[in-house]
């Protein structure tokens, strides 16, 4: 367990296009703090949790992996018992207790399983077994027809909290558009805890963003806002990512995201794409003059931003 405020420990240089619903990405930090368990999604008995681990243990495919229920998540990985508990009790109770506070009022409908694979190999062979395909992704990602979070968790608890994201996402804002489901869940995949709120830190995603901003190539933000799921992921560079995560990020160090995400959510039906939210919650009227001084923001970023831990 560490203490208040959490290190990003771990930055992949990739640039990689992941999928929200089939793929992910990244690598970052972990928080540890032990929060208080959390209680049973409304609808789902002990009981039901009792049977779905019944019926897990006859699918898992070697005695090497071992099952802890961490409400609303039944968590299974081949590390050994003491680091299974130690992600399901760390990382997972943490991110959920966090992403509820500020986010999300409702659990996800049906019991998920995180699946943490120990390494590559692992991932690989398990997951094409068990899932039907070998990943698109090194790191892991979210099968809403498994009812899976899948991660090779050797490449860090980051991906483990960007994941945790989408389901949350779908049991609250089930029209939520790409750009703010992957906007969150990445900005949360480098993160840490202050005055017991979740908040992004800059992170590998930057460099590239920067690079794309210097050449003039990023889409305004109107557009970025309105693509749809193949739009949005059929952008191999991670681009569209990493500018709707730096867009979250600079909401929040603004302290308008979680106002942003819920004033959006209420306005959800006339303003589908969050865009006219977003100038509000900005009070700006010209847009396109907001995107040249967050175009500044982000090139005067670091993409290291280090909190100290306290003890
Ligand atoms: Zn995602």
């Amino acid at each position: 367990m560490r203490g208040k405020c959490l290190l990003a420990t771990l930055v992949l240089p990739l640039a990689l296009a992941a999928g929200c619903t089939e793929t992910e990405s990244v690598a970052g930090q972990s928080a540890r703090r032990t929060p208080t368990p959390t209680p049973t999604p409304a609808g789902i008995t002990d009981a039901d949790y009792a049977r779905h681990v019944e019926e897990l243990k006859k699918r898992l495919p070697s005695r090497e992996f071992e099952v802890v229920v961490e409400k609303p998540f039944v968590v299974v990985g081949d590390g050994g018992r003491a680091a299974v508990e130690e992600h399901a009790r760390g990382t997972v109770r943490w991110a959920v207790t966090l992403l509820r506070k500020d986010f999300f009022a409702k659990d996800p409908k049906e019991i998920l399983d995180v699946w943490l694979f120990k390494d590559s190999t692992s991932y690989y062979t398990h997951a094409t077994d068990l899932f039907g395909g070998r990943p698109t992704t090194p790191y892991g990602y979210y099968s809403p027809a498994h009812r899976s979070l899948v991660m090779n968790i050797e490449t860090g608890g980051g991906t483990l909290v960007h994941e945790i994201v989408h389901p949350f996402v779908e049991a609250n804002f089930p029209d939520c558009p790409p750009w703010l489901n992957e906007g969150l869940g990445s900005l949360y995949e480098q993160s840490g805890e202050q005055d017991g709120h979740i908040v992004g830190y800059t992170n590998w995603r930057l460099p590239g963003l920067q690079r794309a901003i210097r050449r003039g190539g990023l889409m305004p933000f109107q557009k970025l806002l309105a693509l749809d799921g193949a739009a949005f992921y059929g952008d191999e560079q991670g681009t569209h990512y990493a500018q709707s995560r730096y867009l979250c990020y600079y909401l929040q160090e603004r302290g308008l995201l979680t106002r942003f995400y819920r004033e959006f959510y209420n306005n959800r039906a006339t303003d589908p794409t969050g865009f006219d939210t977003l100038k509000k919650t900005l009070n700006e009227p010209d847009m396109p003059a907001f995107q040249k001084r967050w175009e500044t923001f982000v090139l005067s970023l670091a993409q290291e931003r280090l909190t100290p831990i306290t003890p």
